[in-house]
């Protein structure tokens, strides 16, 4: 594996100039396929949050108050050298996550722009000035917005957060997970070239419980804006309330996609194992609960067992490859630990289980799960890695009721022949997003949790209107 000159970077940019941070530290970032150090990063210390939060206050004066219209100008211009940029960020990816080719191309490139752009258009939806009555309703800025990413979907993530900050005219300080801060440099560097002005975006890699604890306590931090797991945020928002700060919180999920007695069988199964297993399973909103009708349980395991067994497990650089690895060794003991305790729950593995594909990297055996008891923890808390567990329903309501069996809520699909019928259970499922008949992606509709998958709603109108207040002048 090539070390690129573009991941061999050791400085945070604040107040619009690079610069080693007072900490004078660096952190390692490892390929999670071939467990290689590939690159290099800023680890900021608390003394680079202050600097950078005083950056962005001072931007904040000109940035929030420019028409939107020339921000939206600005970073059209971002959003145009990201895409001229795209092989190199394809690359970053599949370097920094372990994502095989494909997935880093359409899904954590391809949607992460898409997002960007649907902001840009969603820019003019947004009712900036708004009467009622005799007064008129004005959206502003709240100020600086602290931003805080995972490393599931790096690039993904920090567009989907930063994207709508700075359209509304928030500056930023960024803080991208420790194991992934190698695409927020590329972003970084590509909005010093698209011209955005000095400290509005400002970049400092480093340890959550360091640089992120910093940002989220900082007094002159006017929200925070943190993606990550459900245990982190609510020490996070524990944190920002000191100072009444808005917090918007993206966490995480446990999904289930739920196949109706009329549904094409086979379409729903192959459409739910690829929700599943999508990204090593690393993802949010996945489909790691398949729920289907007592009467096609045995089929519908046996469908998914051998599309989990027909996954091409190996190289991300190989374009056939369909399953990377997870991204650390932490990682992947917990998605092993998971499957054990499911085992030792009573459920029976159909395919995979605990055992290690051969070779080095972090890879993990995807597994399906059946005959998993209610109750067990695998059915609630989530796994992050790529374990799939079917249960069988004994009707439609059923169905609803184990979807909603759970402390989150952040998507989840149903099947169905009859779209109405789909649509009617969707309304019943407590989560913030679902797909009907395995629909595609809308980088324009809101993403966002119930329940302890956060309080957020990130992309499209709703993803800016989350960096606004709101104030009435009565005329
Ligand atoms: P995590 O451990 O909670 O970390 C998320 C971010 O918080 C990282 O940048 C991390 O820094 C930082 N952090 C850690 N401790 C902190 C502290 N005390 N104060 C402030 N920040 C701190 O989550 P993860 O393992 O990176 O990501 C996986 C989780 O994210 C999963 O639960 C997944 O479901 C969730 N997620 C949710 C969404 C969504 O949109 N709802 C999207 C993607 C992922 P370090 O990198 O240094 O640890």
């Amino acid at each position: 594996m090539t070390r690129r000159p573009e991941w061999q970077r050791a400085e945070v940019h604040v107040g619009g100039a690079w610069r080693i941070p007072r900490t004078a530290a660096t952190g390692i970032v490892e390929d999670p396929a071939t467990e290689e150090h590939v690159g290099t990063a800023a680890e900021a210390g608390v003394d680079d949050v202050d600097d950078a939060v005083r950056a962005a206050r001072q931007a904040f004066g000109d940035w929030g108050r420019s028409p939107v219209k020339e921000r939206v100008e600005v970073l059209r211009g971002w959003h145009d050298l990201l895409l001229a940029r795209h092989d190199l960020l394809v690359d970053t990816t599949v370097a920094e996550v372990g994502a095989p080719f494909s997935v880093a191309k359409h899904a954590h490139v391809g949607m992460g722009l898409a997002v960007l752009e649907a902001y840009l258009d969603e820019a003019a939806s947004v009712a900036w000035e708004e009467p009622v009555g005799t007064s008129v309703v004005l959206r502003e800025p709240i100020g600086v917005a602290a931003c805080i990413t995972p490393w599931n979907w790096p690039l993904y993530q920090v567009l989907a957060k930063i994207g709508g900050a700075l359209v509304a005219g928030c500056t930023v300080v960024l803080k991208p997970a420790e194991l992934t801060p190698l695409s927020a440099y590329l972003l970084m560097d590509a909005a010093l070239e698209a011209g955005l002005p000095a400290g509005v975006l400002n970049l400092v890699p480093g340890k959550g419980a360091i640089v992120g604890e910093a940002m989220a306590r900082h007094p002159d931090v006017d929200v925070v804006s943190f993606t990550g797991s459900t245990g982190v945020g609510a020490h996070v928002s524990a944190t920002a309330a000191q100072s009444i700060k808005r917090v918007c919180l993206e966490l995480g999920g446990k999904s289930s996609s739920v196949v109706l007695d009329d549904a094409d069988l086979a379409a729903a199964v192959h459409g739910s194992v690829a929700g599943a297993m999508l990204n090593s399973g690393q993802t949010c909103s996945a489909w790691s609960r398949l729920l289907v009708p007592r009467a096609r349980y045995a089929e519908a395991v046996e469908i998914a067992g051998q599309a989990v067994a027909d996954l091409r497990i190996g190289d991300p650089r190989d374009e056939a490859t369909d399953l990377g690895p997870v991204i650390s060794e932490k990682q992947r003991a917990d998605v092993v630990g998971h499957v054990a305790r499911a085992v030792a729950d009573g459920a029976r593995v159909v395919t995979g289980g605990t055992v290690r594909p051969s070779g080095r990297g972090h890879f993990v055996t995807p597994t399906v799960l059946a005959d998993v008891p209610e109750g067990a923890v695998i059915l609630t808390e989530e796994v992050f890695g790529p374990v799939l567990t079917v249960e069988s329903c004994v009707d439609q309501d059923d169905a609803v009721r184990r979807a909603n069996a759970t402390p989150y809520g952040l998507h989840g699909a149903v099947w169905s022949a009859d779209e109405d019928r789909a649509f009617d259970v969707a309304r019943r499922l407590r989560t913030g997003q679902v797909d009907l008949n395995g629909a595609v992606f809308n980088p324009a509709a809101p993403f966002g949790g119930y329940g302890r998958s956060g309080n957020g709603r990130e992309m499209g109108r709703w993803g800016i209107e989350d960096f606004l207040e709101i104030k009435s002048v009565q005329r």
